[in-house]
């Protein structure tokens, strides 16, 4: 079974060079073809790896080819998501299944939306990479990718070809848990590094800010059935901002450097869900329009 992976950026790199590493057939799927021809030109995918690159020649083609796909990993960020399976769906075969890597919480149901009867599987990954060129990516942080399906308990046989590629996982049954946990530590860490232009250890001096964000954070989990990841939240994100202090998170990576961030998944679901259930958060939706305000201010989008 072939292994399609859209996307051969960050994460994309990450796990199409350990599946081939592993002698598992692998194709790329890349944009357009000044995409693909940059590519070739490339001469295949490096990953850096505790100080030893190595360059890795895989197949690739484009997202209109001919052969029909069985399993993908979309390996997108969560805005491209929707409009790169809408661009693929014709080749997706009937029993097609699929790893969704987006952060946040939208994506995955839109594309699942669109691709009825096609299992898809979400993922949360706590794996850190960085491209620090074209085609060319460091694999920054060590961690775990948790798989579910909200609708199907059972996991698929195929993740023995992760076991195989060395790939950290565990089947998640309750993958909405996860992902909601960690979308409300997005929201509680993440917009305040961009407001304060600072590190996260530096939100130790945000401390009452950090704790009413939580409170709210909380009353949402808990309006939206999401009770486990309600628990104790407060205690991680401080958790969380020590064990990071050092780090500028990722949405502030993003804004430094002119680069579209992923709110409308992570804050803007967290305020939409809000509305949905008819709940009052002001700080939430203060600082949303506080993060909204910053990015207009840098000509970024504010979804
Ligand atoms: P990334 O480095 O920006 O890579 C995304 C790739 O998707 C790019 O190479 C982009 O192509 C490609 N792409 C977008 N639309 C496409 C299309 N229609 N057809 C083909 N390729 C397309 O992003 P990432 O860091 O890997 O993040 C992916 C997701 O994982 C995000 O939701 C992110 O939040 C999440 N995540 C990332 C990390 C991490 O450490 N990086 C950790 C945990 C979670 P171009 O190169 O042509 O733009």
């Amino acid at each position: 079974m072939i292994w399609h992976i859209l996307g051969a950026g960050s994460l994309g790199t990450l796990w199409a060079t350990r599946l081939a590493r592993a002698g598992l057939p692998v194709r790329l799927i890349l944009r357009d073809p000044a995409r693909l021809a940059a590519y070739r030109t490339a001469g295949g995918l490096r990953l850096s790896e505790a100080g030893n690159t190595q360059c890795h020649a895989l197949e690739a083609e484009l997202p209109a080819g001919e052969m029909p796909i069985h399993r993908l990993l979309l390996a997108c960020k969560a805005y491209d998501a929707e409009p790169a399976i809408t661009e693929l769906a014709p080749r997706l075969a009937a029993d097609a299944e699929l790893i969704l890597l987006q952060n946040g919480l939208g994506s995955q149901q839109a594309v699942a939306d669109l691709l009825p009867g096609r299992r898809c599987l979400f993922a949360s990954s706590t794996e850190g990479a960085f491209r620090q060129g074209d085609f060319d990516v460091v694999f920054a942080g060590q961690g775990m990718t948790w798989l579910g399906d909200p609708k199907d308990p059972q996991p698929p046989a195929w993740l023995a070809d992760l076991q195989l590629a060395g790939i950290p996982h565990q089947w998640s049954p309750d993958i909405l848990m996860r992902l909601w946990r960690k979308l409300a530590l997005n929201c509680a860490i993440n917009p305040l590094t961009v407001l304060h232009d600072c590190r996260n250890g530096d939100l130790r001096n945000l401390a009452s800010e950090v704790a009413t964000l939580c409170d709210e954070l909380q009353l949402l989990l808990r309006a939206c059935g999401q009770n486990a990841a309600a628990e104790g939240l407060h205690e991680e994100v401080q958790r969380v901002i020590t064990a990071t202090a050092a780090n500028y998170s990722s949405m502030h990576q993003d804004v430094a450097r002119g680069r579209r961030t992923e709110i409308r998944y992570l804050l803007g679901y967290a305020c939409s869900a809000a509305r949905r259930q008819e709940l009052q958060l002001p700080h939430l939706q203060e600082l949303q329009q506080r993060l909204q305000s910053a990015l207009q201010a840098r000509g970024l989008p504010l979804d």
